[in-house]
């Protein structure tokens, strides 16, 4: 029987928590939580600011009260750790409600503080409203401030994902919409050839696209300086430019940084002091492919990693696979992703690779709905190996992305991705697979390096 101390109560703190309860039954569990609400769905949140999910409720998944009765968990929200004494295993907790510190002691104890929302200090921000999401409370603010003032229009700083899924949900809710991406392209993740097919589509939707521009500050007048030398005026700014791992509490306390921000890690989510875990957006693991350190602050990784340092203080060690950077997003009608090395990765490493490339209809194209997918696929030229994958399409992306997924894990070359015997009916798919197709494709490709 141990006693085990959670900090941060969302997707990798609260997943632990009741993977730990369900290995082990007897171990006393807190978790602390310095926000209001626990197990809430951030991934959702773009869709309630854009009246898509209606319900503010059903973006929790559970409760305190729900925890302590389903799963024997104490939780204690509005508390915030504020020190890690490492030599003495006690926390120093701070009660934001009646400001009074206490100390709590530990066996083991786990880290998901997550991230802060990236904000640039520029000159003149606050002049005119800014937001940025990466809570409950600045969900409810920014819908707050929408219904209250009604805005017309707002700017997104940054083409990233959470960047682009607002602009779809500012779009829908009748906003004039203008992102400010500063690089050539949005969705720095994908091939700049993929990045086209967002431009259009962004532009079809109305989105007033400024690639190659950053946002230098805000006049007094409220207008938006940008580097371009053009001038902008709406009524509010988001910031959606990247987020920067929480590490403040694991650095005081001695813990390892890594190289890319985040807390280092080990196969089994320990940190150098192996009574101490840490899953989720503040932490660094490795890539699949390279070894390489590698942060992904998505909600996949801080789920697998929760389990991983569930099992392993239970007692049933797993070991991690390490991360491919999986992503996928809906940027109006369009559905972008992308898995593992993308082409400015493989020329940054000067790794040698090769690229099929096929698009094709979703499905039979006699069958109504059949939409546009673009394949691109990185691959080693001498054994087909997949070193990364993107999709853009209209539908059936999710799908063809998961199996190329699959296929990396399972070490399948891209070649085989012909011999895949793949489900077919004219609405889902082809009697030969848009993957089947890049499989035969790879094969030319491969015999031809011979
Ligand atoms: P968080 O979920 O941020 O939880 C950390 C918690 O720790 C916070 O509540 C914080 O208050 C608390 N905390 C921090 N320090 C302390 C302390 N000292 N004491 C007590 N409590 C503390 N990922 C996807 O894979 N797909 C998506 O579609 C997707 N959409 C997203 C959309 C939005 C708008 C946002 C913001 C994120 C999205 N993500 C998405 C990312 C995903 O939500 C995160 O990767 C995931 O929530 C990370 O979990 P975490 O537990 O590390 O951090």
């Amino acid at each position: 029987k141990q006693k085990i101390l959670v900090i941060g109560g969302v997707a990798g703190g609260a997943t632990t928590a009741s993977q730990i309860r369900k290995l082990d039954k007897e171990s006393t569990i807190i978790m602390f939580e310095k926000d209001e609400y626990i197990s809430f769905g951030n991934c959702g949140m773009p869709y309630y600011i854009g009246d898509i999910i209606t319900e503010r409720d059903s973006l929790f998944a559970a409760t305190p009260q729900s925890f302590k009765e389903k799963k024997n968990i104490e939780v204690r929200t509005r508390h915030e750790v504020i020190d890690i004494n490492r030599p003495s295993k006690i926390l120093t907790i701070k009660n934001l409600q009646t400001e009074e510190l206490y100390e709590e002691s530990y066996d083991k104890l786990l880290l998901a503080p997550g991230a802060y929302p990236f904000v640039p200090d520029l000159p003149g921000i606050g002049i005119i409203p800014s937001f940025t999401l990466r809570n409950i409370e600045d969900m409810d603010y920014i819908k707050q401030y929408i219904n209250e003032h009604t805005p017309s229009s707002c700017a997104i700083v940054g083409g990233g994902f959470i960047g682009l899924e607002m602009a779809e949900n500012f779009t829908q809710i009748g906003l004039d919409v203008h992102v400010i991406e500063r690089s050539e392209q949005v969705m720095k993740m994908i091939d700049p050839s993929m990045a086209e097919h967002l431009h259009e589509h962004l532009k079809e939707n109305g989105v007033h696209l400024l690639l190659n521009s950053s946002l230098e500050g805000i006049e007094s007048d409220r207008t938006l300086k940008l580097s371009t030398g053009e001038q902008l005026k709406v009524d509010f700014l988001l910031f959606a430019v990247g987020v920067k791992p929480k590490v403040d509490l694991a650095e005081k306390a001695g813990l390892t940084i890594g190289e890319t921000g985040g807390i280092v890690t080990n196969e089994f989510m320990q940190t150098n002091d192996p009574n101490i875990y840490a899953v989720g957006d503040a932490i660094q693991t490795f890539h699949f492919h390279l070894q390489t350190p590698k942060r992904v602050p998505l909600a996949w990784p801080a789920h697998r990693q929760s389990y991983i340092a569930a099992k392993h203080i239970a007692g049933e060690p797993v070991s991690f696979k390490g991360l491919l950077g999986t992503s996928i997003a809906k940027v109006f009608h369009l559905t972008v992703a992308a898995t593992g090395l993308s082409e400015k990765a493989l020329n940054q490493m000067e790794m040698e690779y090769k690229t099929v490339e096929h698009s094709g209809k979703s499905h039979a194209g006699y069958y109504p709905g059949a939409e546009y997918v673009y394949i691109r696929v990185h691959f080693n030229p001498l054994d087909g190996k997949i070193y990364g994958a993107q999709i853009v399409g209209g539908d059936g992306v999710d799908k063809r992305i998961d199996v190329i997924v699959t296929a990396i894990y399972g070490g399948i070359p891209v070649h085989e991705l012909q011999a895949l015997e793949t489900s077919y009916s004219p609405p889902y798919s082809s009697p030969k697979d848009l993957l089947n197709i890049v499989g035969y494709k790879a094969e030319d490709m491969i015999q031809k390096t011979k």
